[in-house]
């Protein structure tokens, strides 16, 4: 077992409701068939559970409308404390190890759009490859629609996601430049999750 072994990370965002949670999974079958260990952390559980423990917000869709001041101190958290776990995870697998960051590159909070990889978040965590998956506006709000489990109306407008898919490829490409990270456009098309998942494992393999 090496110790203190540097895990590879891939951060991978987009809008709610694009599909990465699909397409993650297919993708992660694929690769720890070939032999790869992967982990996939969500950014947003790790400031929830920052923030629950402070009393501040009952539940993930509240803490984009906190105070900006507070979701910065728990973005940084966040940050810490994932590139803390996954060395600890790379440095404890024989096998190569991929720890995935679900996350956000843009949040829309009532101060304005935020970055959710800022230079104190993307240094934490030093990731190979941003990877932005991207679906038709029409068919992401109708899944924001679908998922009755998340309080999205604030999404739920196709010339405000056309807006922010726009902004969003700009906001990945900000934070990859500051780390030096290559950036991917994932395409989920509806029905071929699959598909997205091939990109996805094709980029980890030549990583
Ligand atoms: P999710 O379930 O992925 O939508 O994440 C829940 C919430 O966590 C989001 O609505 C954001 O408020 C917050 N969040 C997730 N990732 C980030 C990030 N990188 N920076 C700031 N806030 C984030
Ligand atoms: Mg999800």
């Amino acid at each position: 077992m090496s110790e203190g072994k540097e895990a590879k990370i891939i951060v991978i965002a987009g809008l709610p409701g694009v599909g990465k949670s699909t397409v993650l999974s297919i993708a992660r079958k694929r690769l720890e068939n070939e032999g790869i260990k992967v982990e996939v952390v969500n950014f947003g559980d790790y400031m929830l559970r920052y923030l629950m423990d402070k009393g501040l917000v009952k539940d993930r869709d509240e803490i984009r409308k906190l105070p900006l001041r507070i979701q910065q101190e728990a973005q940084a958290a966040a940050g810490r404390m994932i590139r803390v776990y996954f060395n600890e995870r790379a440095s404890r697998c024989e096998r190569e190890f991929i720890g995935f960051v679900d996350t956000h590159v843009l949040i829309k909070t009532p101060t304005g759009f935020w970055p959710g990889l800022p230079l104190h978040v993307i240094s934490e965590l030093r990731p190979a490859s941003i990877l932005l998956v991207e679906a038709s506006p029409e068919q992401i709000v109708a899944r924001q629609l679908r998922d009755k489990t998340r309080f999205r109306k604030d999404y739920a407008d196709v010339k405000l996601v056309k807006e922010l898919m726009d902004l969003m490829r700009v906001y990945a490409i900000s934070a990859a430049t500051l780390v030096g990270a290559s950036v991917n456009f994932i395409v989920n098309e509806e029905g071929r999750p699959d598909v997205a998942a091939d990109h996805v494992v094709s980029i980890v393999r030549n990583l």
